[in-house]
């Protein structure tokens, strides 16, 4: 839905597609009998839309996607105007409602592979439906990004290693200014597959979204000015700089919200300012756990999303952090 939002770090959210896949990995490469918790979990997207099925997409490899209407495409046009009128650029996040790099065919076959099945005609038929709605989609995007400098575009993925694939080739070697490109990560299979992907894309801000952390995470060599390579697809890295430039992290915030390790929070503080990198701390989430001389205790918060920083006690103060990063380009 194009619309004002709540998310603390942005001023609108801008849904293009609706419907996804969630996306997990799974503990034995090839092997469908576990996973590692994944941020897709509990996607409070997939919950409203089997309310609004046909606005809001089917969730699953065999669901369905839907392009948002032609009037929510045109309304960054008018967020535009309004940032250059105001002289204040404006932050859009997309999406929340799906995901901007979803590859419906080839995920398809990924899930018949992991599953050991034979799709059906009928299956394959509806993935190239849903392919050619994410396709159409992406080109929409892109074109808006180009037609609204005066807006950011927070541009997030859990499907990070598609997006060098797909971004229009020139985004290569001269990446949009406003190009701020994001991918999720939960856990430490997520950062040690994504942000390998995310550090060779040439955009502007390039950020990682922990939301939900749902465990300790190491992600210092991505914040290290000498990690990334040199050549980004064309774009060197003197222009737009060599790591990861911004870290978002939250906890769940509905009611079957997983706990919310607040150790996890710190280290993120931590290894951000060891690095300088910015850092938004939106919430504690729902259930947040703090350790009190060795025990595990959950933190009362009265709002259910932990999101009220004057709300956190005094000892964790150090948490209160709400930073934006530099654009280089
Ligand atoms: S990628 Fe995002 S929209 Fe898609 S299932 Fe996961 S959380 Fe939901």
């Amino acid at each position: 839905m194009g619309e004002q939002t709540k998310i603390e770090w942005c001023d609108h959210t801008f849904n293009g597609v609706r419907g996804c896949a969630k996306k997990r990995i799974p503990i034995v490469e090839g092997n469908p009998e576990a996973f590692y918790p994944s941020g897709c979990d509990h996607c409070y997207a997939e919950s409203m839309s089997k309310r609004f099925p046909k606005n809001l997409g089917i969730w699953g490899v065999n669901g369905v996607r839907v392009l948002a209407k032609q009037h929510i495409w045109d309304e960054p046009h008018h967020w535009n105007r309004r940032a250059k009128e105001r002289g204040v650029r404006g932050r859009v996040f997309a999406y929340s409602l799906g995901d901007m790099g979803e590859m419906p065919v080839k995920e398809l076959h990924a899930d018949a592979k992991l599953y050991g099945y034979e799709p059906t005609n009928e299956q394959v038929e509806n993935a190239e439906r849903n392919q050619h709605v994410c396709d159409e989609a992406r080109r929409k995007l892109f074109a808006l990004v180009e037609a609204t400098p005066f807006l950011d575009w927070l541009l997030l993925t859990k499907r990070i290693e598609e997006i060098v694939g797909q971004v229009p080739k020139h985004w290569l070697s001269d990446p949009p200014s406003n190009w701020w490109q994001g991918t999720s990560v939960s856990t430490q299979p997520d950062v040690d597959f994504r942000l390998a992907k995310l550090i060779e894309v040439p955009a502007a801000v390039r950020f990682i979204s922990a939301e939900p952390l749902l465990e300790k995470i190491d992600i210092r060599r991505f914040l290290d000015n000498e990690y990334a390579p040199r050549d980004f697809g064309g774009a060197m890295a003197e222009a737009i700089g060599w790591r990861v430039d911004w870290v978002i992290c939250g906890g769940e915030s509905s009611l079957s919200a997983r706990e919310f390790d607040i150790p996890a929070m710190e280290s993120l503080v931590d290894q951000c300012a060891e690095y300088g990198v910015a850092l938004f701390n939106k919430q504690l989430g729902f259930r947040p756990i703090e350790e009190i001389d060795s025990t595990r205790v959950r933190l009362k918060l009265v709002d259910k999303k932990g999101g009220d920083m004057d709300e956190w006690p005094e000892r964790l103060s150090h948490l209160r952090i709400r930073q934006f990063p530099e654009v280089r380009l």
